[in-house]
């Protein structure tokens, strides 16, 4: 009878513990399911220590305000259950209504290419000049945002991964080649595979860097001078591998609305949200 008991006992210990253990495998997975999949890495948002260090003593010669607008998805999200696609969304009304506001208060929109002429000297642009950017080459750059730049003949640069082009949720190759042959859009380079720079090897660094740009060049026959580090990651490093691969510019996602000759290679940008009307106009001063 004891013994039986025991047995018991036993049986029902190794039930409880199994139940735990399968409790905290799925616990685990839900945990590593929401960070891996469902998050986002964040953006870097400060200039990094190594870079204030490196400009401190320099005097700016040129400063221009030139807010520069980030986007990522402009679409009706239509899977609920997509909270980065719903974090990251502006719904095309809304940006229609931004760009409005922006052609009627009188700005000029320019591209980064535009602005880094006007920074070596090369180009005057119209003291209110705004530039539109839209990272990673989603599908919805054609569905959505390209017939609105067309609607107001307005002009906006999309930073392309390469290897993203033809997926399910990106750009097809041909959409691209009509986007770049519109006049009215500028493709940037954001790396091969939207990697995150900073603490790689530099030969990786200067894949990812130099193997974007000359993808565009050789398959699309365009010139690419305009980079956007993903993540907004960067360091000393990777700025010189940017800037000796050939690019005039890049982007960060660290807020800001001047563009000085010293930040050229991590200029600032602005995150429209839903603003628009006066409410926009207000993030510009
Ligand atoms: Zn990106």
């Amino acid at each position: 009878m004891i013994i039986k008991a025991k047995k018991h006992q036993s049986n029902q210990l190794n039930f409880t513990l199994f139940t735990i253990l399968i409790t905290l495998i799925l616990v685990s997975f839900f945990i590593l399911k929401e960070s891996n999949f469902s998050k986002q890495i964040p953006d870097i948002v400060e200039i990094p220590k190594e870079v204030q260090e490196s400009i401190k003593n320099v005097k700016p010669q040129k400063s221009l305000r030139v807010p520069i607008l980030m986007y990522h998805y402009v679409e009706y999200v239509k899977d609920e259950g997509d909270t980065i696609r719903k974090s990251l969304n502006i719904v095309p009304f809304i940006f229609d209504q931004q760009v409005k506001t922006l052609k009627d208060a009188g700005f000029s929109f320019i591209t980064t290419a535009d602005l880094a002429d006007a920074l070596d000297n090369k180009a005057s642009i119209d003291p209110k000049s705004v530039i539109l950017t839209f990272d990673d080459g989603y599908r919805d750059f054609y569905t959505d945002v390209f017939p609105i730049l067309k609607k107001y003949q307005v002009k906006a640069v999309v930073y392309i991964v390469p290897n993203f082009l033809d997926r399910s949720n990106n750009l097809t190759s041909w959409q691209l080649k009509e986007i770049a042959q519109s006049g009215l859009v500028e493709i940037g380079a954001h790396t091969m595979d939207h990697t995150y720079l900073s603490g790689l090897p530099l030969e990786r660094v200067e894949y990812e860097i130099k193997q974007s740009k000359e993808y565009f060049e050789s398959n699309f026959g365009i010139k690419v001078v305009s980079f956007a580090y993903p993540y907004g990651a960067f360091d000393n490093q990777i700025i010189d591998v940017v800037k000796k691969a050939g690019f005039k510019s890049a982007v960060t996602a660290i807020s800001g609305i001047f563009a000085l000759d010293v930040n050229r290679f991590f200029l600032y940008r602005v995150r429209p949200g839903v603003k628009a009307g006066e409410s926009l106009l207000e993030l510009f001063r």
